[in-house]
């Protein structure tokens, strides 16, 4: 943290102001202008040829897959794809980029005029100005662009900046697709750029145009920042904050300099526009370089590649072939599926879990019921263990094979636990605990009725209650039931029974 702490006062004086550059690897077989494996983790510097190299005389062929997904993402952002885009050049020296300069985008980027909407904390729209209409409870961030370029090299140095000792180039990253994505300045907390980047990964995994592992540096984001006084229009300076590898990073970096920069206004200084780099182990950000040393890029247009002309037709087609995104996906599980906005949002977060999901429900008797068992009962048993979805040991026929159970009352939940506990500890499907185990229920309607007796004549508070017309109490009494019958009543049965029993009619009224 900034040295001096500053009171909730000073900071609420000021309104931060943020803006991300997120960069994709786009998930192509082979690099953006070569015919190289564009595949992470070979052996250094085994994947590379002339063109990627940037040998004299080595001339770059455009990777149509590479055009495919940048514009499927570009769809999927709600960006404009143009039918006429540029190749530029953008050039400066590096180690790791031995062409001295990287193909990329600049004034006729592949797409503009994107958004995504993110939701807000207390779900409703602020108004701030640069906000955008959208449906309630989100707030719609601008995206400025998305273009197309190649990523550089890697440096790996065998220390910690000054104290490096040598630097190794691996030049298997040289030329590999990326898309770049711009986002206007609408963010204006660390919480909103964090659901921002969130949703932006999601739909780009759903899009299946990059794996977006951040470990592997398939999605990078430098996250800009500003402060300005409230109410006042004009942006302050902003520090850009180069290569945050997580998303929480990114907010702690957020949070980090919006103090930094309110402590320097704050002490009468000025803001300096520079980039910076965030330090995890620390906490802090710290200057990299400033806007005096900042590259003059020289863009040009390529002259190696034609313009990239894509039709109507083309872009048209890619459209069709968006799949249904995250955000609608929950709308229509919900309406569907009458599940809660969590359960969606949890069950969507993953395209593949969201299909086996989707595929199981439709079979079920009760597709609520699906997701409760699959969300508490195994996700929660996963978490506790480490494990992940596809190493548990109940697949989802035997979700829905319980759910179904519960639903017909021929299991109750209590017994339904006890056969995920017995799954989970041998490692067994649900249809083996099932069959072996064939929880006992007590389906006798007069044994039922002798325990319901017994709890009624020992809550006559409630009885009174209930008759009183707090409908809800019937829970607490087949709750107390299904207690003393070791949870072995019929489920169903005991429902109707309690009922009954208060209302002061005997089975089969
Ligand atoms: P630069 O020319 O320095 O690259 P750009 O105008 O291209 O700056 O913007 C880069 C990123 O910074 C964008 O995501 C944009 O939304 C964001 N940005 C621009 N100005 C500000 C500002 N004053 N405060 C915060 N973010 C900003
Ligand atoms: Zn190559
Ligand atoms: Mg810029």
């Amino acid at each position: 943290m900034p040295a001096a702490a500053l009171s909730p006062q000073v900071l609420a004086k000021y309104e931060p102001v943020i803006g991300l550059e997120v960069h994709v690897q786009l998930l192509t077989a082979t690099k953006a202008f070569c015919g190289c494996a564009n595949h992470f983790g070979s052996a250094p510097n085994s994947n590379v040829c002339p063109v990627c190299l940037g040998l004299p005389g080595a001339l770059p062929v455009l990777n149509a897959q590479a055009v495919e997904f940048a514009a499927l993402a570009s769809l999927a952002i709600n960006c404009q794809v143009r039918e006429w885009s540029i190749f530029a050049r953008k050039n400066y020296f590096y180690p790791d980029l031995p062409k001295g300069y990287q193909i990329s985008q600049f004034d006729k980027p592949i797409a503009e005029h994107g958004w995504i909407d993110v939701p807000t904390a207390d779900g409703s729209m602020s108004g701030v100005p640069g906000d955008r209409s959208s449906s309630s409870g989100c707030k719609r961030i601008g995206i400025t662009r998305l273009h197309m370029e190649e990523d550089a090299g890697k440096s790996i140095h065998d220390g910690f900046a000054e104290s490096a000792t040598r630097t190794y180039l691996d030049l298997n990253r040289c030329g590999t697709p990326l898309a770049e994505i711009v986002s206007e300045p609408d963010m204006r907390t660390p919480d909103e750029a964090f659901e921002y980047l969130t949703r932006l990964k999601e739909i780009l995994l759903y899009c299946g145009v990059s794996d977006c592992n951040m470990e592997e540096g398939s999605l990078r984001c430098d996250a800009n920042v500003s402060v300005r006084p409230r109410g006042q229009e004009k942006f302050g300076t902003k520090v850009e904050v180069k290569n945050v590898n997580s998303f929480r990073f990114v907010r702690l970096a957020l949070e980090y300099e919006i103090e930094r920069q309110i402590e320097v206004i704050e002490a009468g200084g000025r803001v300096t526009q520079e980039s910076r780099l965030w330090n995890a182990a620390e906490g802090r950000t710290f200057s990299m370089r400033s806007k005096e040393q900042a590259h003059d890029y020289r863009y040009f247009p390529e002259p190696d590649l034609p313009p990239l002309v894509l039709t109507r037709e083309y872009i048209e087609g890619k459209r069709a072939e968006l799949p249904e995104l995250p955000e609608a996906r929950r709308a229509r599980m919900i309406a569907e599926y009458e599940l809660s906005a969590q359960d969606a949002a949890t069950l969507t977060a993953e395209r593949a879990f969201a299909d086996r999901f989707e595929a199981g429900a439709k079979t079920a008797r009760n597709p609520r019921r699906v997701a409760n068992v699959l969300l508490s009962e195994v996700g929660g048993r996963l978490k506790a263990l480490g494990l992940e979805q596809a190493q548990s040991p109940v697949s989802m026929v035997g979700i829905v094979q319980a759910a179904d159970l519960l639903d017909e009352g021929k299991i109750s939940s209590r017994q339904l636990k006890q056969l995920f506990d017995v799954c989970f500890e041998k490692g067994e499907e649900f249809a083996v605990a099932y069959e072996r185990e064939k929880p006992e229920q007590i389906s006798d309607v007069s044994a039922i009725e002798k325990l319901i007796d017994e709890v009624i004549a020992t809550n006559p508070k409630q009885v009174e209650q209930y008759r009183a017309g707090k409908k809800t109490m019937a829970g607490f009494f087949v709750g107390q039931v299904m207690k003393a019958s070791k949870g072995q009543a019929n489920p169903a049965l005991l429902n109707e029974l309690v009922t009954k029993k208060l209302e002061g009619k005997s089975h089969g009224d």
